[in-house]
């Protein structure tokens, strides 16, 4: 099977409102990383997940880059994985970055998701989050299930007044997205009623839980960032990755790697049931469904 080559990160010339998955510029230090797929509220398509990965390599690989920011262009951050765009891209191969395992495209069934999953959901959140320079994001508009997994891979949100969040996959009999911090970045029973309602949580009560930093009006929202950024880029470069190294430790040491490895099999136990059922790993839910069900807006 061929390989798919990945379209480079575009500079911030290049960006138009549906030119390429992702967008890369940098300005005085700071290295901002842009979803571009606004047409479909920047869901994620492996294309877009292989380009978020290049950029990050620029970033890191770009010595004058001192912080990362990942923000998204059009209305919204991002509604999560695409489950149903035209540009859905399950089917294509891309060499594997995150992970030692063999690709999906040639498997089926319980193997072929695992094999996917392995590497495009928890194999790159796990290597983004071990990024050695601390990475913001920038949140703005609906942030939903896989959204959230990239929103919590960075070191800290700041979310303006009209973010939104939400994992409502308990809706396809799953047990949240695949990226399991629910319960460290929420608390467990925030996290279970939010998983168990599947409700939207607005940017001001994620402040109040400790899942945001910072709630600004949409019109601060970049002039924020980018005054935090600017501070955190005259601290040494060594310093920032060793700071962010240890944060990760203790985490990890309060058990957030193996917590999620765990979840990580009931998550596929939830999409071979459903397939076992039905016959539709994600439960006869639909990028549609899914929507209405979460009373639409978004
Ligand atoms: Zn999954």
């Amino acid at each position: 099977m061929s390989e798919t080559p990945i379209p480079p990160p575009l500079t911030g010339d290049d960006l138009t409102a549906d030119s390429a998955p992702v967008a890369y510029e940098v300005a005085n230090g700071v290295a901002y990383v842009t979803l571009n797929r606004p047409e479909y509220r920047n869901a994620q398509n492996s294309v877009m997940t292989y380009s978020l990965d290049a950029a990050f390599v620029r970033a890191v690989d770009d010595a004058a880059v001192k912080v990362i920011v990942l923000r998204a262009n059009g209305k919204h951050f991002s509604a999560g994985h695409d489950i149903g765009t035209p540009e859905r891209d399950f089917h294509v191969r891309y060499p594997n970055t995150a992970s030692l395992y063999w690709d999906h495209t040639d498997r089926s069934g319980g193997d072929q998701r695992l094999a996917r999953e392995i590497e495009v959901y928890v194999g790159m959140c796990r290597r983004w989050r071990e990024i050695p320079k601390p990475v913001i994001a920038q949140v703005h508009g609906a942030c939903i299930a896989g959204g959230l997994m990239l929103a919590w891979i960075c070191d800290f949100i700041v979310a303006s007044d009209d973010a939104f969040f939400s994992d409502p996959v308990a809706r396809m009999g799953i047990p949240g997205v695949e990226y399991f911090a629910h319960a460290f970045v929420l608390g467990p029973r925030r996290a279970k009623e939010l998983l168990f309602t599947g409700k939207r949580f607005t940017a001001a009560q994620a402040a109040d839980w400790g899942m945001v930093n910072h709630v600004v009006p949409r019109d601060d929202l970049q002039s924020t960032v980018d005054g935090i950024a600017a501070e955190i880029a005259e601290m040494p470069q060594l310093g920032l990755a060793l700071c962010k190294k240890a944060v990760n430790i203790c985490e990890d040491q309060m058990g957030l790697r193996n917590a999620m490895n765990s979840v990580f099999g009931w998550h596929h136990f939830a999409h071979s049931a459903n397939a076992e059922a039905d016959g539709d790993s994600l439960g006869g839910m639909d990028a549609r469904s899914m929507k209405a069900s979460a009373g639409g807006g978004a």
